[in-house]
């Protein structure tokens, strides 16, 4: 049987990081990454900005280029699926019949794409977008001459792809079934900008859309049946309606969770030697006055990462880093700090009419988040206020001649 003294589940963000800091923090031992894909570990993001609008080569998403986990000691075995975890031998069983010993686990899995319950939602030329081969498949289709898309979901991902598809001259309708977009991460003021800019870029955008189903013609796609019978004819449906964390078999094995599963300040779970970081992990953040979250971030799944290497090395530091995330949409560069759910006030810098602004999240009186469109100063600044839970004069924070670094307590 193949051993390994650190095994990582997932060749992704979460698990490349921690191969890579092993290996800067001097660690000697085995390591083995174990991934469902079959490319070595490469960017998530651009899949549903710059790679789909062919702006760039997959080449240019690895991570490190496929040689250098060679050159570092790092075995990769690719296009294999782990599907059972025994924690008492420290064995997981493998989707080729084989099985690997761990000395230590990281569950660095990710998760996948939440399907539409409703009918219809298997026919081809549905699309979530998550892998690779997602995003290839629906490019085969725009290849193939597919012009007429719904994207279902106005989260950042179909936002995004909605975005792309416009700038490839595809008509789009994008469907969204809160009374606005973005409603589970942003504020009003930004979810309503977001809104006008798509539609102001063609997009067809309709909140409060229920969806009856799907329907379809030999086993192809061709429409979306709404909730009034209306139906919106279409050659690709994309649908970006979250996340459902790949964890089964570690649940199976005995690990604590339910939607992620739970972790410690180092990234521990409830069985002994195995850690879960990244998309699938659940922790208690400062920055959601400890409730327990996800994170689904590029910044959450490296300092995850981060933080489990050290403790591998037995380096213990508790997971704190500051939530951050991006999304560009059009020639707009949205930049995320802290998290504003259970904002009371929000203050506005800037006129969103000049496509440069940014909104402040507040909780009494602490500034607990920002969103900022085309204002990397205010992001740069925003985030100290962030950290340093700045309760600033609310007048001066309206105003966006006063940079935000001066609001920043000595
Ligand atoms: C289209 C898209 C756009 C995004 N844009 C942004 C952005 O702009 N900014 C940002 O911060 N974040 C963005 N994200 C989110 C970001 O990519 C994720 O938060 C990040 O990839 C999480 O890293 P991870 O290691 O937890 O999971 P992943 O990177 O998803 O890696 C998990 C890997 O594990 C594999 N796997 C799952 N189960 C098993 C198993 N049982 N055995 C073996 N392998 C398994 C999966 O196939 C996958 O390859 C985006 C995500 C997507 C999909």
């Amino acid at each position: 049987m193949q051993q390994a003294d650190v095994v990582i589940v997932g060749a992704g963000h979460g698990g490349a990081q921690v191969a890579l800091m092993l290996r800067n923090q001097g660690f000697e031992g085995t390591v083995l990454m174990i991934g469902r894909e079959p490319e070595a570990p490469y960017e998530r993001p651009p899949l549903s900005k710059e790679y789909l609008a062919r702006e760039k080569t997959f080449e240019r998403l690895y991570i490190r280029p496929p040689q250098f986990w060679a050159d570092k000691a790092v075995t990769l075995m690719l296009g294999t699926e782990v599907t059972a975890v025994d924690a008492a031998t420290k064995v997981l069983t493998l989707s080729d019949g084989n099985a690997v010993q761990y000395g230590k686990l990281v569950w660095a899995t990710g998760g996948d794409p939440r399907k539409l319950s409703c009918a219809g939602a298997d026919l081809a030329g549905v699309h979530g977008i998550r892998t690779r081969a997602d995003v290839d498949r629906l490019m085969g289709e725009l290849d193939g001459g597919a012009r007429r898309a719904v994207v279902i979901g106005g989260g950042y991902i179909g936002l995004e792809a909605a975005a792309v598809l416009t700038k490839l001259d595809c008509h789009v309708t994008l469907l969204e079934a809160l009374p606005r977009v973005l409603a589970r991460v942003a504020g009003e003021d930004l979810s309503a900008f977001y809104e006008a800019e798509h539609r102001a870029h063609g997009v067809d955008l309709h909140t409060g859309a229920m969806v009856d189903c799907l329907e379809g013609n030999g086993g192809k796609v061709t429409g979306v049946r709404m909730a009034d019978g209306s139906v919106l004819p279409a050659e690709i449906v994309i649908v970006g309606i979250g996340i459902i964390p790949a964890i089964a078999p570690l649940l199976l094995a005995g690990a604590a969770g339910g939607n992620g599963v739970d972790v410690d300040e180092f990234c521990r779970t409830n069985l002994p030697d195995v850690f879960a970081i990244g998309d699938c992990a659940a922790h208690a953040s400062d920055f959601a006055e400890g409730a327990v979250i996800r994170l689904e971030s590029v910044q959450n799944a490296n300092d995850m990462g981060t933080t489990v290497a050290k403790a591998i090395c037995g380096d213990l530091h508790p997971y704190k880093a500051t939530p951050w995330f991006w999304s560009n949409q059009y020639d707009l560069r949205l930049q995320t700090v802290g998290l504003s759910t259970g904002h009371d006030q929000t203050v506005l810098r800037g006129d969103p009419a000049t496509r440069s602004f940014s909104v402040v999240y507040l909780k009494a009186g602490r500034v607990i988040a920002l969103d900022c469109v085309n204002m990397v100063k205010d992001y740069v600044g925003g985030r100290k206020l962030v950290e340093a839970r700045a309760t600033p004069d609310i007048d001066r924070l309206a105003d966006a001649a006063t940079p935000l670094k001066e609001l920043i307590p000595a």
